[in-house]
């Protein structure tokens, strides 16, 4: 484990923007140094991160900006929305916003995954209970005096007599009557009115569809092409459909890390397996909150992401966290408990949906979010990460670094990062008491630890000599006043001792 430096790179003083300032300059860019300067004077920072969703409401530069400046960690691109030349302008401009703002944005892709939807209809249909509607696939007409055409043509083999089908994300219940080969009879439980491809949800049955559909990879093809970071996967059921998307991804070398989306009840009872696969896991309750019992949905929330802190995988707690700010300046007394909820089981993020893409008031949202986020950050959280099950020595040391930090009353952890386990191990340890910092050589690198919880990313070039790179580390930290002279820094790092490279953690005082 560790790291060896083996890009030769000389410093001087002067850390920002040094591009071709003489010989003994390097070519280094430092990104982000911003981030704390729009903090409120609070000398911890946020450690939750804020995913939220781009849309109608937030794709504009204006609306962009407001949204990172409110502290947006990562843009979630919605491809159940957006439209491939959409998708693209939104990557362009929060990487020339986040640059010129000088913040450190992550951009996440998320899939439609395989979606059942009803067919196109020539006016809406008023259902009201008792009355039948017929489904029907693979192009069969009905008799009945309601009918339409559903998407899933497999429908009829998976479902039973007496299951439930759920249309428009709860808003309108059938129970199956009779099925016959392409034709279902359904009685109608609940009122409501069908519009054109409303979304189908079949709680408890296992749906025979691919995870990824010819849409997802066409649309996994564009994020690659466009540099997102992050690409989340939609209606992952088992660790196979994980290793499908990062077969494509390895065969074409693309960097970008995945989120396995839980949002049925076959991925949560394989979530261990998942977690082994995936470098990130969401709890999409959206989905999940119609394919299990609505009771079930909070034991079910708090399963996944202790086990996920505890097993070290990152995850995301989304949908539905500030639902009424969409159209509400202020959240409802409920929603705030639920993102505080959140944030106490540390989560390394949180997401917003609607409240973003659609809403009236999507920069309020994220501060609203953020304020939460911060005031329970002070009194604590659950803890799970003393639990953990660390198995690297990589991420022994860093837990071992972590307590020191907190014995010795240190103001910061610093790691040093390529591709991000160490940020990875360095989050996993939930310090509260201490801030942590990622030193990485890689911009992509930068952006994806923009998701995990409480590591504060920052890109320098790494020099071949380890002890160079951590004075570099200090004098960063110092400039930016991240730390201040005297202060505790825990460093994190591999020294060259007897001619062999050691894992080594140093306590400094600056
Ligand atoms: C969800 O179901 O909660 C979710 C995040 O997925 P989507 O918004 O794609 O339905």
């Amino acid at each position: 484990m560790g790291f060896g430096f083996t890009t030769s790179a000389a410093f001087c003083s002067d850390l920002v923007n040094v591009s071709g300032c003489g010989p003994y300059r390097s070519t280094t860019t430092y990104r982000t140094p911003n981030f704390y300067k729009h903090r409120n004077n609070m000398s911890l920072p946020r450690r939750t991160k804020i995913i939220a969703t781009i849309g109608p409401a937030t794709d504009s530069e204006e609306q962009l900006e407001k949204l990172i400046l409110a502290g947006m960690n990562v843009a979630r691109i919605n491809m159940s929305h957006a439209s491939h030349e959409g998708a693209k302008e939104i990557v362009d401009r929060i990487r020339d916003i986040s640059k010129r703002v000088d913040r450190n944005v992550g951009i996440l892709m998320d899939t439609q995954g395989p979606a059942i939807r009803t067919g196109d209809l020539s006016t809406e249909i008023d259902l009201t209970p008792g009355d039948v509607i017929a489904l029907t696939v693979r192009g069969e007409t009905s008799e009945e005096f309601h009918s339409v055409d559903v998407n899933y043509e497999h429908l009829c083999d998976d479902i039973n007599v007496d299951d439930v089908v759920i249309v428009d994300n709860g808003n309108i219940k059938l129970k199956v009557l009779d099925k016959q080969q392409n034709h279902l009879r359904c009685e109608v439980l609940t009122e409501g009115v069908l519009g054109s491809r409303r979304h189908i949800n079949l709680p408890g049955v296992r749906v025979n569809l691919p995870a990824l559909t010819e849409k997802d990879i066409k649309d996994i093809e564009l994020g690659i092409e466009i540099g997102v970071d992050i690409f989340a996967m939609s209606f992952v059921r088992e660790a196979q459909d994980v290793m499908r998307l990062r077969a494509i991804l390895d065969y074409r070398n693309a960097p970008q890390k995945i989120v396995a989306k839980l949002e049925d009840q076959q991925g949560v009872k394989n979530l261990d397996e998942i977690i082994e696969v995936a470098d990130a896991i969401m709890v999409a309750r959206g989905d999940l909150g119609i394919e299990v019992a609505i009771e079930d949905l909070p034991p079910i929330q708090r399963h996944i992401v202790k086990s996920c802190i505890i097993k070290g995988c990152p995850v995301i707690v989304a949908t539905h966290m500030l639902e009424s700010m969409i159209d509400n300046p202020m959240p409802t007394r409920a929603e705030v408990t639920d993102v505080a909820n959140a944030v106490f089981e540390q989560a390394d993020a949180i997401m917003l949906s609607g409240e973003t893409s659609v809403g009236k008031y999507p920069a309020e949202s994220v501060e609203t979010m953020s304020k939460i986020a911060r005031r329970i950050e002070r009194s604590g959280g659950a803890n799970y990460a003393e639990l953990g099950e660390r198995k690297s020595v990589a991420s022994k040391l860093v837990y071992a670094a972590s307590s020191m930090a907190k014995e010795v009353d240190a103001d910061a952890i610093v790691i040093f990062t390529r591709d991000g386990r160490m940020a990875k191990n360095a989050a996993w340890t939930r310090s509260l008491h201490t801030k942590i910092f990622a030193f990485t050589n890689k911009e992509l690198t930068q952006k994806q630890i923009a998701l995990l919880w409480g590591t504060e990313p920052f890109v320098i070039d790494f020099s071949e000599d380890s002890n160079e790179t951590v004075k570099e580390a200090s004098r960063f930290l110092m400039k930016h006043d991240l730390v201040k002279r005297g202060s505790k820094v825990v460093f994190i790092t591999d020294v060259r001792i007897r001619g062999k490279m050691v894992d080594t953690i140093q306590l400094e005082e600056l």
